[in-house]
């Protein structure tokens, strides 16, 4: 036990690192003169929905300089578009998702929302753009409301109980002593599939026009593992979302998948197409196919 807690514990020291890294990186100096302009009326800056039309223009990247890995890379997304992001361990998902929410400066090209290049606007105001459901769940001491409300402001019970509804817990929340005034902690008896549904619902809430959903890869029964995909699609209805996708089986209704190997794009298209291709995909999948059924 000792030694799991050890190990535990150099995880989260090294994570740590990270997010503290980030924290402390220096804010662009030009950041705050930059005009709020994603989402605000450009005259007088109220805010206003994005469609979430999502273009890369030659794009090129590398976390080292001189090392680029994302080698003039183009799409253009649609708003409410479903794109893909598969690929082998190491391959670029993550960067791919880094680079959409500007956690990276790019080295090359342009990247847009809604025809607004995002590096002409402050960090913030990119990040205002996206909900992100991440396989790590994340719960925090607060009742069921806050928990699902998080920092969006002026949220009404009915909202919450909506939200709850639509990704199928509302019937659990009930059953908890307080209901949705239970308080939850990162201790709480829920289970991985429960707290991927509230982060679901938090998601809805948010209400943000471009998603990022990182396909959960934990051991769920497949009764869940059922929920949280019909879930995660009433989530997708009418946002362009990013789907980092594990199970190749969920994605063949996406509008487009980025195949990705070595951090770069090896090869796009509808599931159909890459199958035909018989290309990287192709292997991918039909490698997965094969071990499910044997
Ligand atoms: P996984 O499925 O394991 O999460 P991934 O497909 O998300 O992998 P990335 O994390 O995007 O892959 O990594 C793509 C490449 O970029 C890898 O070669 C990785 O080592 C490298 N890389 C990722 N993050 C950094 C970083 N902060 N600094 C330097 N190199 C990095």
């Amino acid at each position: 036990q000792f030694a799991q807690a050890f190990q535990n514990l150099q995880r989260c020291a090294a994570a740590s690192e990270r997010v503290f890294g980030f924290l402390e990186e220096p804010e662009m100096s030009d950041e705050t003169d930059k005009p709020a302009l994603l989402g605000r009326d450009p005259k007088t800056g109220k805010a206003e929905r994005v469609r979430g039309d999502v273009e890369f223009r030659h794009v090129s990247f590398g976390y080292e300089p001189g090392r680029p890995i994302i080698h003039d890379f183009s799409a253009s997304v649609k708003a409410g578009q479903k794109i893909a992001i598969v690929g082998p361990t190491g391959a670029g998902k993550s960067t791919m998702v880094n680079l959409l929410m500007r956690f990276y400066d790019i080295d090359g090209g342009s990247m847009t929302i809604d025809g607004i290049d995002t590096s002409t606007v402050p960090r913030a105001n990119v990040h205002e753009q996206f909900s992100m459901v991440l396989q790590d769940t994340w719960v925090f001491r607060g009742t069921v409301k806050e928990n699902v409300a998080y920092d969006k402001k002026g949220v009404t019970d009915k909202q919450i109980e909506d939200a709850c509804k639509a990704v199928g817990l509302d019937h659990y929340v009930r059953s908890l002593p307080q209901g949705y005034d239970t308080v939850l902690d990162d201790n709480s008896s829920l289970s991985q599939g429960q707290r991927q549904l509230l982060t679901i619902a938090r998601a809805m809430v948010q209400d943000a026009p471009i998603l990022i959903l990182d396909e959960a890869t934990s051991s769920v029964d497949t009764r869940t593992e059922e929920l949280i995909q019909k879930a995660m699609d009433e989530l997708t209805v009418g946002r362009t979302s990013f789907v980092i996708a594990h199970r190749l089986s969920t994605i063949r209704d996406a509008d487009m998948i980025l195949v990705m190997n070595h951090g770069d794009v090896v090869e796009r298209g509808t599931h159909e197409e890459l199958l035909r291709r018989g290309g990287f995909y192709a292997d991918l999948y039909n490698s997965q196919f094969t071990s499910l059924v044997a």
